[in-house]
């Protein structure tokens, strides 16, 4: 997983006692985190530990007992900062504090992990105590870590004031996440911890206006649940939206179906419109539980930025649960995503985890669809890309409870040529 080791020496001199001392390594493109420990005569001085960024800003600092320390997107160690990683050349600070006459040689090693792309599993739409859900921010976070989550969003109902003392770690990200709630729909606003001052509108030119707001706060637009029966979109799809909530763990399996049918319309128009699920968890009632369904993303680390990035690209699907069904796709053994725009023509292989005796694998190419048996546990098929337009993958399985078949995962497409 592109891990760099980069090592620097400081000769610290007697006459440098008292002294900080910037030693500069160059910090690659592309670096989710990084280790640095350091090495000296330990019986013989005494030198403290900090570290400037590319900016030459302040990122940290910690005394000699401190060996090592770790700065990351996600979790750095106490002390550090935590938050995306520029590259440019970064300053190791030396306390000289105590340094023996002979002087006394520093040995500071970087070891680097490069950002690759990886699956992630979460879920970007949960309540809390902070509007209308039962558990506080600590409980969504357990019981997501409990589920195996990588992700997830506690998105309230207009309120973002409430995050139950959760945030990041190198357990599970927590993406800032608000369900802008309005009695002619609900948008998910995730990424930004504060994406509007007010979330009022009594017009439409207001609508436009929080929604404007809200992207110009880096907040990445989800339409949840447009085609519900009590809380659809009613504004028109004629405005600035990034994704779809294609499933919504709440709804009945018409109304998502209903949704899958609108979006596959939009498909065929030439649009690209990323979709993702939502569990719209708010107690454990009904059977409702978290990642039902499950949102799968592959993204490039497992920051805020590069997940959302991964969701509005469409890399990736959206499952009935955590554990699947999954899809990993490769040409001639090289991985491609969902969300890629390939040649015409492109073989594609799909191999599918997580499938049941009984399933069927829809592919779906502008519309059309095509049905292959699945296996029990793993499929493989392959797809030929079409001239034009897009093929995207379903996981179809009859539910008894239901009488229905109905989708257990539904990928985001691949696409051909250009998006009108
Ligand atoms: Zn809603
Ligand atoms: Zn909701």
């Amino acid at each position: 997983m592109g891990e760099n080791r980069i090592t620097v020496q400081r000769f610290v001199e007697k006459k440098e006692e008292g002294l900080y001392l910037a030693v500069p390594f160059a910090m690659p493109e592309e670096v989710e985190s990084f280790r640095i420990s350091y090495a000296y005569d330990r019986t013989a001085a005494v030198i403290d530990i900090g570290l400037n960024d590319s900016r030459g800003a302040f990122t940290g600092w910690a005394g000699s007992d401190r060996a090592q320390l770790t700065v990351s997107e996600v979790n750095s160690s106490p002390g550090f900062k935590t938050g995306v990683i520029q590259s440019g050349t970064w300053e190791i600070l030396l306390g000289a504090y105590h340094v023996p006459d002979a002087g006394v040689l520093v040995t500071c090693t970087v070891e680097l992990v490069k950002k690759h792309i990886r699956l992630l599993r979460g879920d970007v739409h949960m309540h809390s105590v902070a509007s209308d859900g039962a558990l506080t921010g600590r409980e969504l976070r357990e019981t997501a870590i409990s589920q195996g989550l990588d992700f997830i969003a506690i998105t309230d109902h207009n309120n973002y004031f409430y995050i139950g003392h959760t945030v990041s770690d190198d357990t599970l990200t927590v993406i800032p996440g608000v369900e802008w709630t309005h009695y002619k729909g609900h948008m998910g606003l995730l990424g930004s911890a504060r994406p509007f001052t007010g979330f009022t509108a009594n017009s439409d030119a207001q609508m436009r206006a929080v929604l404007a707001e809200a992207k110009k706060n880096g907040a990445v637009l989800s339409i949840n649940h447009p085609f519900c029966p009590n809380c659809g979109w009613h504004f028109g799809f004629d405005i600035p939206f990034d994704m779809v909530e294609i499933w919504n763990g709440g709804l009945s399996p018409k109304a998502n179906l209903a949704c899958v049918s609108w979006w596959d319309g939009l498909l065929q128009e030439g649009r690209r419109v990323p979709v993702v699920g939502g569990s719209d968890f708010h107690r454990f009632q009904f059977g409702h539980i978290p990642a039902f369904p499950c949102t799968f993303a592959y993204a490039k680390s497992r920051s805020a930025a590069d997940i959302l990035a991964a969701l509005r690209s469409g890399s990736g699907f959206v499952a009935i649960s955590p554990e699947g069904p999954t899809i990993a796709l490769d040409t001639a053994g090289y991985p491609v995503y969902p969300g890629e725009t390939l040649a015409p023509g492109t073989q594609v292989n799909v191999t599918l985890t997580g499938t049941r005796a009984g399933d069927q694998i829809r592919l779906v190419v502008n519309g059309e669809e095509t049905v292959h048996p699945g296996a029990q546990p793993d499929t493989r098929i392959q797809l030929r890309m079409p001239e034009r337009g897009y093929a995207r993958l379903e996981v179809v399985r009859q539910i008894p409870a239901l009488g229905l078949s109905v989708p257990v995962m539904i990928s985001n497409p691949l696409y051909v040529g250009e998006s009108l």
